[in-house]
């Protein structure tokens, strides 16, 4: 990481920017308020940081020994906000809920449920059209029709909507209908997968993988982020452990971590940490006590006609009294909710 004198003039950025790329490294841009600080990226090992150095115009040459650069706090000290195309923001100063069904059913289901997250004051409607079942049994999703629901419904409300993508080749059509692409737990490791989303030009919500430690999480952030994507979120949905009293055990201890680790936003999802909706919104009130800056919530008009995730989908009531709760603990940790 080269960071810049605070006069290094535009000349002097250039001539670095050329150096890093005749030595076969890509520059990444970081402009603060103060510093200009330009990441080196590419295998380093061969070179000394000292040949950096002797350019006019720069301060010094930090290693970075995370194994994740572009993701670091060293790289970008500031918090990186996510602005989505109908103006709701993750990262900054709200916290923003991303809610709705585990899976698009039909249009009554959607349109229901869309219809009461927006009354709640939520800005991003989730739901899954392409659905990675732990069964090949199960219910696999509606696929591009539910793509189309989405878009539709959500656009209504002026709504953004986030839904996950699971195989490459869906990338493309996912990024025409969605405003975040979302990547599933169990396709966090899923690199070839990372590679493309990170191309895609749209936001991404990375999840963490039910075996994966924080720093692989943030290494797969890294894919997207040398692929050329700026808008990533990483989310917190619940690891495995030796616990069953619970579908996974919120690792809550990540959040903090992360934000010190990262700039980018990051996410609670207390659904399926949980896997069951009346311990839902306790999880969910320590996600934004202790700093998260979105929460990924599950809702279902009717929980119990649910085809995936029914247990711990809130039902309306459930999900308003979640809402108005979380607004207590956001405004006691100086932020508020979208
Ligand atoms: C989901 O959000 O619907 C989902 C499948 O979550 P995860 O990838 O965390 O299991
Ligand atoms: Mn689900």
């Amino acid at each position: 990481m080269i960071v810049m004198k605070a006069d290094a003039s535009e000349r002097e950025l250039d001539l670095v920017l050329r150096r890093i790329e005749s030595l076969g490294f890509r520059p990444h841009l970081s402009r603060g308020v103060e510093r200009t600080v330009v990441g080196v990226v590419g295998d380093e090992r061969q070179y000394e940081a000292e040949i950096f150095e002797e350019l006019p115009g720069v301060e010094r040459v930090v290693r970075i020994l995370h194994p994740y650069k572009l993701a670091s706090r060293d790289f970008q000290a500031a918090d990186r906000v996510i602005t989505l195309s109908n103006g709701a923001q993750l990262g900054g100063r709200d916290v923003l809920v991303m809610a709705g069904p585990c899976a698009v059913e039909s249009e009554d289901q959607l349109r229901t449920t869309a219809a009461l997250v927006a009354a709640a004051g939520v800005r991003v409607l989730r739901g899954g059209a392409f659905k990675p079942r732990t069964s090949p049994y199960s219910f696999q999703g509606l696929g591009i029709e539910g793509l189309r629901l989405l878009r539709r419904i959500a656009d209504e409300h002026g709504m953004a909507v986030i839904t996950e993508v699971i195989t490459s080749e869906d990338v493309q059509l996912v990024a025409e209908h969605a405003d975040i692409l979302q990547i599933g737990a169990r396709n966090m490791a899923n690199y070839a997968l990372l590679r493309v989303a990170g191309g895609a030009g749209r936001p991404v919500l990375l999840k963490r993988g039910l075996g994966s430690t924080v720093d692989e999480l943030l290494q797969a952030a890294e894919y997207l982020l040398a692929h050329g994507n700026q808008d990533v979120a990483v989310c917190e949905r619940g690891i495995r452990t030796f616990e069953t009293s619970t579908r996974f055990t919120l690792d809550i201890n990540a959040v903090p971590v992360l934000k010190s680790l990262t700039h980018l936003p990051v996410v609670v999802d207390p659904s399926h940490a949980m896997g069951r909706r009346d311990l839902v919104p306790a999880i969910a009130r320590a996600a934004v006590a202790c700093g998260a800056d979105g929460l990924l919530v599950e809702v279902h008009p009717d929980p119990a006609s649910a085809l995936s995730d029914g247990p711990q989908s809130l039902d309306p009531e459930g999900f308003g009294a979640m809402m108005t709760s979380i607004r207590r603990v956001a405004g006691a940790v100086d932020r508020s909710v979208a």
